[in-house]
C-alpha cells in the first residue's frame, strides 16, 4: 500500500487554513490572489464528485485589521470583539470568490458543546448531513465571539483541533491541516539544520509527542502539538490526516494526487493494514539474518 492508494480515491475531505496560509505576514491582510486560488481548488475538487469542507481561521486578525489594531488583541474581550467583526469579513470575502463560479457556501460556527454534548453533536451533524446532500461547501471556524475557556462549554483553542473534531463528526476520510512549514521534523529545522524530515506517521508514540512539544509552526494558534493531538482524534476516527505547507496552496492537489508532500499521518486501519503487510517481510528478514549468522 502506497500514498496513491491511500489517498487517490478518499471522498469526504476536511481542509483547514491557518491565518498564516491567508494572510500576509507583515501587514495581516488577506492574500486576496492565494485565497482566490484555494477556493477554486475547492471547486475543482467539488467538480471532480468530492466532498470539501473548510476550517478557515483568520476572523481575530482580519478583525483586528480591520478595527485599526496594530498588536494582537490582548484581552479575551478585545479577541472576543476581533472575531466578532472579522468573521463577517471572511466570510464575504469567502461568498463572493466562491459566487464567480456559482458554488454555494455555509458559514457554520462551533463551540466545544457542539460536539461534546450529545444533542449539539447530532445537530450538527444533521446540519453537515443536510449541507452535503445540498452540494454546499461549509465554512467552518470556532464561534470566538462566544466560546472562552472560563465558560462551561470551554473553547477547541485552535482551528487544528477543531478541524480534527469536524473530521470526527462527519465521518472525513481525509484531514489535511495547511500549516506554515512543510510537515513533522525530528526537530526544530529553522534551529537545527539536522532535523530530519518524517513523511509517514503510524502510531502516535510517547516520543512523537515529546519531539512535537519543542517544534513551533504557525505563527497563529496552532503548533506541531496541537497538530499531533488532531492527528490522534482523526485518525483515531478513521480519517488519514496530512499537514502540508500552505505557502505552496497548490499542494493541496499534490496531497489529493498522491504524491508525497508533507507528513501523512495513517489512520487506524491503515495503520493496521500496514504492519500486517510489512510482518512478512520482518519476519523474513529475521530469518535471512538468523540463517547468515550461522553460516
Ligand atoms: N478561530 C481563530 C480565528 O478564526 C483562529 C484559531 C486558530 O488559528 O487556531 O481567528
Amino acid at each position: 500500500m502506497d500514498r496513491k492508494d491511500i489517498l487517490l480515491n478518499k471522498q469526504r475531505i476536511v481542509i483547514k487554513v491557518g491565518t498564516s496560509t491567508i494572510t500576509y505576514e507583515e501587514t495581516g491582510n488577506i492574500n486576496l490572489e492565494k485565497l482566490e486560488k484555494f477556493v477554486r481548488i475547492l471547486i475543482n475538487l467539488r467538480n471532480k464528485g468530492k466532498e470539501v469542507i473548510v476550517v478557515s481561521s483568520g476572523a481575530v486578525g482580519v478583525g483586528k485589521n480591520a478595527l485599526g489594531m496594530d498588536r494582537r488583541p490582548q484581552t479575551e474581550s478585545e479577541k472576543q470583539a476581533c472575531a466578532a467583526v472579522g468573521q463577517g469579513k471572511l466570510m464575504m470575502i469567502y461568498e463572493k470568490l466562491f459566487n464567480e463560479y456559482g458554488q454555494l457556501t455555509a458559514q457554520v460556527l462551533l463551540t466545544k458543546e457542539s460536539v461534546t454534548n450529545a444533542k449539539c453533536r447530532k445537530n450538527a451533524k444533521q446540519t453537515f448531513d443536510e449541507l452535503f446532500k445540498m452540494q454546499v461547501v461549509p465554512i467552518v471556524n470556532e464561534n470566538d465571539a462566544i466560546s472562552v475557556d472560563e465558560l462551561s462549554y470551554g473553547n477547541f483553542g485552535d482551528n487544528d483541533t477543531l478541524a480534527a473534531y469536524v473530521s470526527r463528526l462527519v465521518d472525513a476520510d481525509l484531514l489535511i491541516l495547511m500549516s506554515d512549514i512543510d510537515g513533522l521534523y525530528t526537530d526544530d529545522p529553522r534551529k537545527n539544520p539536522n532535523a530530519r524530515f518524517i513523511h509517514t506517521v503510524g502510531k502516535i508514540g510517547r516520543s512523537l509527542e515529546n519531539m512535537a512539544k519543542g517544534a513551533s509552526s504557525d505563527c497563529g494558534t496552532g503548533g506541531m502539538a496541537t497538530k499531533i493531538k488532531a492527528a490522534k482524534i482523526a485518525t483515531a476516527a478513521g480519517a488519514d490526516m496530512i499537514i502540508a505547507n500552505g505557502n505552496n496552496i497548490y499542494s493541496i492537489n499534490d496531497v489529493m494526487n498522491g504524491k508525497k508532500v508533507g507528513t501523512l499521518f495513517l489512520s487506524e486501519q491503515h495503520q493496521k493494514e500496514m504492519s500486517e503487510e510489512v510482518a512478512p517481510k520482518r519476519a523474513e528478514f529475521r530469518r535471512q539474518a538468523k540463517r547468515e549468522k550461522k553460516v
